[in-house]
């Protein structure tokens, strides 16, 4: 069984506020180290449940948050930018299933640090007129690759968003968003105990989880903060300008799709 792990920090447990999420921030270094453990957590999980090959896809800012010695010698470890697929760089049709630690809600949702993608530049991401963040856009992608997505951890806004998308998927609520900078937290212990169970649970049986393949085509639609970052996304061969903020890309390919995303998203953050 193969088994492939994106892993974010927002959604870890004890991380409220920016101080634990930026390299600069006075809380990085423990966040990081607890982001670390979770990640733990789900390869123990993984490997109880009989995963043959695991890999870990750092998935938050720079994407070198995870600290390679203390990651788990059962797993490869994927850092680093630039990555096309970003926060699933590195999966494949081959994997059996998919796990998302540390997940957040998206943007204008409750939740600890609810974004999607870009909190500088993006206000709303659309699928079809649908509001997704970052777990369907993710689960999309896995399931582009017919790769299920098992188990979602983070706060409970982003487990419940995490249900409300994908249908049958476990959640491991490793905390309770108070406000967007306030929680009640599982102690980090705790949090790593229930994923590696929940995990586990998730992989032995693995059968009753469908990949997320929502139908074709594929229309992207970005409501950015402020006209100047559409400004700078309506430049993208293919892209439609929809409203002084508002820019869309459509494609038959979800991958294509997400490309056209990625690609709008970067151009708005060189907005000035
Ligand atoms: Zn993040």
């Amino acid at each position: 069984m193969r088994v492939y792990i994106s892993v974010d920090i927002e959604g870890i447990s004890t991380v409220v506020n920016t101080t634990s999420t930026g390299i600069t921030g006075h809380d990085y270094e423990r966040a990081r180290r607890q982001m670390t453990a979770e990640a733990n957590a789900a390869v123990l999980g993984a490997l109880a449940a009989g995963a043959s090959e695991i890999v870990v896809n750092d998935s938050h800012g720079s994407m070198t948050n995870l600290v390679p010695e203390e990651l788990h010698p059962a797993a490869e470890l994927i850092q680093g930018r630039v990555k096309p697929l970003l926060m699933m760089a590195g999966v494949d049709a081959g994997f059996d299933a998919a796990i998302f630690v540390g997940y957040h809600s998206r943007m204008h949702q409750s939740g600890i640090l609810s974004h999607t993608i870009n909190s500088g530049a993006v206000s709303n991401v659309y699928l079809n007129g649908q509001p997704w963040g970052e777990t369907a856009i993710n689960a999309a992608i896995a399931g582009y690759y017919k790769v299920p997505v098992v188990l979602v951890s983070g706060d409970n806004e982003a487990c419940q968003e995490a249900l409300s998308y994908l249908g049958v998927v476990e959640t491991v609520a490793v905390k309770k968003a108070i406000s967007r900078f306030s929680a009640r937290s599982l102690h980090p212990q705790r949090a790593c105990q229930l994923i590696e169970a929940g995990v586990r649970r998730a992989l032995e049986n693995v059968g009753r989880y469908q990949p997320f393949c929502p139908e074709g085509p594929y229309t992207f639609t970005v409501q950015f903060i402020q006209a100047g970052h559409a400004d700078m996304a309506a430049m993208m061969p293919g892209a439609v300008r929809v409203d002084g903020s508002t820019v869309s890309f459509s494609h038959t390919d979800y991958i294509e799709a997400f490309r056209g995303l990625r690609c709008m998203i970067s151009l708005a953050s060189q907005a000035r």
